[in-house]
Order: structure tokens, then C-alpha cells, then sequence
């Protein structure tokens, strides 16, 4: 007779699950290599937008929402030419300025923000471009990175951080920040970043994001902060 024996098989205890260390994107370590790799790769970056004067700087800032460097420096030596000073400006008329800042894009807006600008600074501000983030983002046309720009490049004042579109968008691949918009990050960035990197790192994000990080396709590969890099997006991974 034959006996079918069962066996019994004995389970095995499975062996603990291997935790993950959590990354600590944030860690200081982190954000110091971040820095000097950025030192690295863009040791003397300067403001995009050529100008001559706070005054012009931020008649530039106004002209380059939407719409490239290089063209608004293409338009702006004549528009200073024929309106070089806010009082100067303040006399124009709106079809005198559509006229001039026509291929930035948004030119009737602008306009409007560039008259209103050289108006109220003429007004309230004796002629000149206040220095304070306050009194700045007071001007018509001059948001918050608007007036960060000014204060940053011409009056050598970290009062926040530029934000703009490549700001935003390396800051969030490199997990430095998570808002969702362009206040929440550089929220985010005041509380992580040394004050006295405030402006040269919006400055290098900037090169970054035109030169290699860009938006639809990276250049992961010609990238020297990638191994610091985690974004889901990235197009190379060492
Ligand atoms: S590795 Fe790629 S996604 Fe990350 S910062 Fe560099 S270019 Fe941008």
C-alpha cells in the first residue's frame, strides 16, 4: 500500500525589507555642492538684459515678460534714445511707445506699464528709481521679480530671490522647492539659500535653464549637476 507522506514544508521568515534612506534634498551638504557646481559652471553671470541705468534696467524688466532677451535688447537703444530718462518717458505718448516696443509682444500693456512707470517715479519718487522692494513694486508694470531684478543688479540688495521661468522650473527638478507658483518658491528658496547667494543663483538657474536644463529636453549629459539631480525628467543618468 502506498503511503503519500506529506511533507511539511517549513516557511521561511522573510528577511526584513530594506528601508531606503530617505534623500535629504534639502540637507546643507546638498545645497553647498549645488552652489558650487553652479560656481562652477557659471562663475561671472550677469543680468541678460542690457541697460545703463536702474531707470532702464527696469524698463527692460517690464519689456521681457513673455518674450525673449535678446529682442527686448533689440528694441530698447532706440526707445532710451528717443525717451532716455522717466521724465523724458513720462511726456510720451502710448503710440509713441507701441511704436517702439511693438515686437516684444503685449505692447499695448506695456506700454500702458512703461508710461505709468516713468509717471509715477517722476511723481513720487523725484526722478529716481527707489531702492526699496517696498516702493518699488508700487510702479506700474514692476511685480515682485521685477523689483527683485533692480535691487539684485544694480543696487546690489538680496531682498528675495528672482523667480522666473527657469527658476521655477530647475529649482522644483532639483527638489529645492515644491510651490506651485512663483511665490511659494521663492519662499521656499529664502528659507534654504544663504542670503548673500540670493542673486547670483537666480542668475545662474537662469543661464542654466537657457544654456543646458531646458524645459521640453535637457541636456542631462552635458550637465555638471546631474549627479545632484533626481528630476523625473531627466534625459541621462550616469
Ligand atoms: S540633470 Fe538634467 S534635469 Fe537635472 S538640472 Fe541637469 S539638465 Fe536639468
Amino acid at each position: 500500500m502506498n503511503q503519500t507522506t506529506k511533507k511539511t514544508v517549513k516557511r521561511q521568515p522573510r528577511p526584513p525589507a530594506q528601508k531606503t534612506p530617505p534623500r535629504r534634498d534639502l540637507a546643507p551638504d546638498r545645497i553647498a555642492a549645488i552652489l558650487g557646481a553652479l560656481d562652477e559652471a557659471y562663475p561671472e553671470v550677469e543680468c541678460a538684459l542690457n541697460h545703463r541705468s536702474p531707470w532702464e534696467l527696469l524698463v527692460a524688466t517690464i519689456l521681457s515678460a513673455q518674450c525673449t532677451d535678446v529682442r527686448v535688447n533689440m528694441v530698447t537703444p532706440e526707445l532710451f534714445r528717443r525717451f532716455p530718462t522717466p521724465a523724458a518717458m513720462a511726456q510720451a505718448t502710448l503710440p509713441q511707445l507701441e511704436a517702439l516696443i511693438r515686437t516684444t509682444g503685449f505692447f499695448h500693456n506695456k506700454a500702458k506699464s512703461i508710461q505709468g512707470a516713468a509717471r509715477k517715479i517722476v511723481a513720487e519718487f523725484g526722478g529716481q528709481v527707489p531702492q526699496t522692494l517696498d516702493e518699488l513694486i508700487t510702479i506700474p508694470g514692476a511685480a515682485r521679480k521685477t523689483a527683485n531684478v533692480v535691487l539684485g543688479v544694480c543696487f546690489k540688495k538680496a531682498e528675495g530671490v528672482v523667480v522666473d521661468t527657469h527658476v521655477f522650473r530647475i529649482a522644483r527638478r532639483l527638489n529645492l522647492a515644491k510651490g506651485d507658483t512663483a511665490q511659494k518658491v521663492e519662499q521656499e528658496l529664502m528659507r534654504i539659500l544663504p542670503q548673500d547667494r540670493w542673486i547670483a543663483f537666480s542668475h545662474q538657474l537662469i543661464h542654466h535653464g537657457r544654456q543646458i536644463c531646458d524645459a521640453r529636453k535637457p541636456k542631462c549629459d552635458r550637465c555638471n549637476l546631474e549627479p545632484l539631480c533626481h528630476s523625473q525628467d531627466k534625459t541621462w543618468q550616469s
